[in-house]
């Protein structure tokens, strides 16, 4: 690999959204008197959220249908009758204050930067992904944001990949093509497979999630620790 840039992946590849879940669900869910929560019951979240996110990578709904359903599909699944909606703004309000890192991240991105051009290629709203981002003290690492909102489209869609290169080799004159750069994130069906597609090198940081379940892994690399992205960055140059 003779690589220029990376691409990498914001939720829970840089920083836990996980972690965050729990956090929100138990706060919201005792100050609004909602019900007890159970861990399982985050489990229950992340099936609807990444079902609803796979809608979105398809094309079939938009953001602001997942806002809109999102925790009223929780709730009439775990039997809690609470308006998803507002429940919704709570829990936006809450992730965007939220910035839990993942071991090794800033291990990780300080290594990139000192090699790379780093981009971070997040599916998510602008303002929200920067501000945490900034109050996790990572933004000294980074030198594009490409998230879905600014972008226009979602990952995997080729389109996105289209304008993030576009935006790249603005004012470049030694254009960096999709075969220098390395995607990295979680999702086998919006980070791998899209990068995959527009033909970039790809490592999957695989959490041991379900969110992967039912797709086939054919990324270049794949990582379970975060930090082996180094050594295997290492190896491979
Ligand atoms: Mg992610």
């Amino acid at each position: 690999m003779n690589l220029k840039a990376i691409f990498i992946d914001i939720d829970n590849t840089l920083l836990d959204f996980n972690e965050y879940v729990v956090e929100a669900m138990k706060n919201g869910f005792e100050r609004f008197n909602i019900g007890k929560f159970e861990p399982y019951m985050a489990d229950c979240f992340h099936d609807v959220n990444n079902n609803l996110w796979r809608q979105i990578e398809d094309g079939k709904i938009d953001f602001l249908t997942l806002r809109k359903i999102r925790w009223n599909k929780v709730f009439e699944i775990l039997g809690y009758s609470y308006d998803g909606e507002s429940f919704e703004r709570y829990f936006r309000s809450f992730l965007r204050e939220s910035a839990i890192p993942i071991e090794g991240a800033y291990e990780v991105l300080s290594y990139l930067k000192s090699k790379y051009i780093v981009c971070l290629a997040s599916n998510g709203p602008t303002d929200q992904q920067t501000h945490r981002i900034e109050l996790a003290s990572m933004s000294r690492y980074i030198d594009y944001y490409f998230t879905s909102e600014y972008i226009g489209v979602s990952k995997p869609k080729r389109e996105y990949f289209e304008k993030c290169f576009e935006l790249l080799n603005e004012n470049r004159s030694d254009i960096i093509k999709p075969n220098e750069c390395l995607m990295i994130g979680d999702s086998l069906s919006s980070d791998i497979y899209g990068a995959l597609e527009y033909g970039m090198y790809t490592c999957l940081y695989e959490r041991g999630s379900m969110l992967n379940h039912g797709y086939l892994n054919n990324a270049h690399y794949t990582v379970e620790k975060l930090t082996d992205i180094i050594k295997l960055l290492e190896e491979e140059l």
